[in-house]
């Protein structure tokens, strides 16, 4: 952790509401999924910290809202001292690649119908004026830190195990140098026996590159093994 713990991420009483919506055109919201409700709590520069509760308490909506999939209904994210709820798309957009996320399910955030080279690249082709050949290094460089061979980089998804999905989830998410990743139960749908494995790459990537993670997850074991801290709801 960083000597002057130094707050990166400050959640200010997050609110995040789904409206159920009724009528033939389902437009009129009939009441609200209170999903999160007055979260509030701190990420330190360099970190882990750990967020358990139980299933349905909110959890992965914090995550999603976080790298802003969802807008939040009320409060803030201060990230670096910028407000995300509030910055404009636009500036936005240079966040974005700051800010990464790992999730849940490695079957299903992978398109099946990309390459894995493609799939590490594609933040890089849309964030950055890197080019291709620049990008094709870059794709060999990431696979290389997260244990795969570079010459995986023309394969599809299907050929790979879980644990080697995960890993090509890591990379993506790397692949931007980010400052903050959301890890949304990386390891849960994957099998027993690589849990450790992928939980050891993401401790070295941390050490390497001085990565801060919000680390969701229901396993008490395992977040107490990765985290610095630990928030409950
Ligand atoms: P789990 O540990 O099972 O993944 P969680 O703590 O991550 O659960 P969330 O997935 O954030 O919980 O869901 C919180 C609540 O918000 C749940 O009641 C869920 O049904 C609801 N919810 C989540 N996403 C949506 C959505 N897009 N529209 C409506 N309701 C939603």
């Amino acid at each position: 952790m960083s000597a002057q713990n130094e707050v990166l991420v400050r959640v200010d009483n997050l609110v995040k509401h789904f409206p159920i919506l009724s009528g033939i055109l389902l437009k009129r919201p009939v009441g609200y999924v209170k999903a999160v409700d007055g979260v509030t709590f701190d990420i330190i520069r360099g970190e882990t910290l750990g967020l358990v509760g139980e299933s349905g308490c909110g959890k992965t909506t914090i995550g999603r809202v976080m790298v802003r999939i969802y807008r939040a209904t009320a409060g803030s994210i201060y990230f670096d001292g910028i407000d995300l709820t509030t910055v404009p798309e636009r500036e936005m957009r240079k966040l974005r690649s700051r800010i990464q996320m790992i999730f849940q399910d490695p079957y299903s955030s992978l398109n099946p119908r990309m390459t894995v080279g493609r799939i590490v690249e594609d933040p890089m082709r849309i964030c950055t004026d890197l080019t291709p050949a620049e990008r094709r290094d870059r794709v060999s460089e990431l696979l290389d830190l997260v244990g795969l061979s570079p010459r995986y980089a023309s394969r599809y998804p299907h050929e790979f195990s879980g644990g080697q999905r995960q890993r090509v989830g890591v990379a993506r998410a790397l692949s931007l140098n980010p400052d903050l990743i959301v890890c949304d139960e990386p390891i849960s749908a994957l099998d027993v026996s690589v849990r450790a494995q992928v939980v050891n790459l993401l401790q070295d990537l941390q050490e390497k590159f001085g990565l801060t993670y919000l680390f969701i997850a229901h396993d008490l074991s395992m977040v107490r093994h990765i985290s610095h801290r630990v928030a409950v709801i």
